[in-house]
């Protein structure tokens, strides 16, 4: 058994639903069970320009699935939250988004697959929800507790957090 921490963006459709659905589908035998959620923020487009503002969570869950599996899980969870493909290295608009971003303390670089997921310090839609659920957690590539990290990270894309109660 893993413990494993899920970033869910979405910024397409309704939001709120599609985090939701994320939730569901993760307990609902994909994944495994959901241990803690972060509250939701609201958040400006992160690397490219969109009207679109994102919802973002990062959640704690229990899982039986490898990396790779997990990985499987995920992108099957977004194709089913109505994703139409990946959007490769280009940033997009997208329904769902589910990343993987620390595995136990697993460091893994592998083609398709990166863990802890290479972009969590230089992103404050994911470092402040982290650091709502997991402040002490220590990042097993870094030696930084996700406090720090917070505090280091120079970020300026604007998040808030927003009242939304997800089951
Ligand atoms: P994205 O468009 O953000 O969903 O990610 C595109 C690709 O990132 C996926 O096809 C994955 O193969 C790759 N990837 C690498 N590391 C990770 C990770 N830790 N979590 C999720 N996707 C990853």
């Amino acid at each position: 058994m893993a413990t494993v921490y899920l970033g869910l963006g979405t910024n397409l459709g309704d939001k709120p639903a599609n985090l939701q659905f994320a939730l569901d589908s993760i307990s609902g035998q994909q994944i495994g069970v959901i241990s803690s959620m972060s509250p939701v923020y609201q958040s400006e487009a992160w690397g490219y320009t969109s009207d679109n503002s994102f919802l973002n969570m990062v959640v704690c869950a229990e899982t039986e699935l490898a990396p790779e599996a997990l990985l499987n899980a995920c992108q099957r969870i977004e194709i089913a939250a109505g994703r139409e493909t990946k959007s490769g290295r280009d940033y997009a608009d997208r329904v769902l988004d589910l990343d993987i971003l620390y595995y136990d303390k697993l460091v893994l670089h592998q083609n398709k697959l990166s863990i802890p997921h290479p972009l969590i310090a230089e992103r404050k839609f994911v470092l402040q929800p982290l650091c709502d659920i997991a402040p002490f957690f220590v990042d097993p590539a870094l030696g930084n507790t996700i406090t720090d990290m917070l505090m280091a990270c120079t970020d300026k894309t604007r998040i808030q957090k927003i009242e939304l109660t997800l089951r």
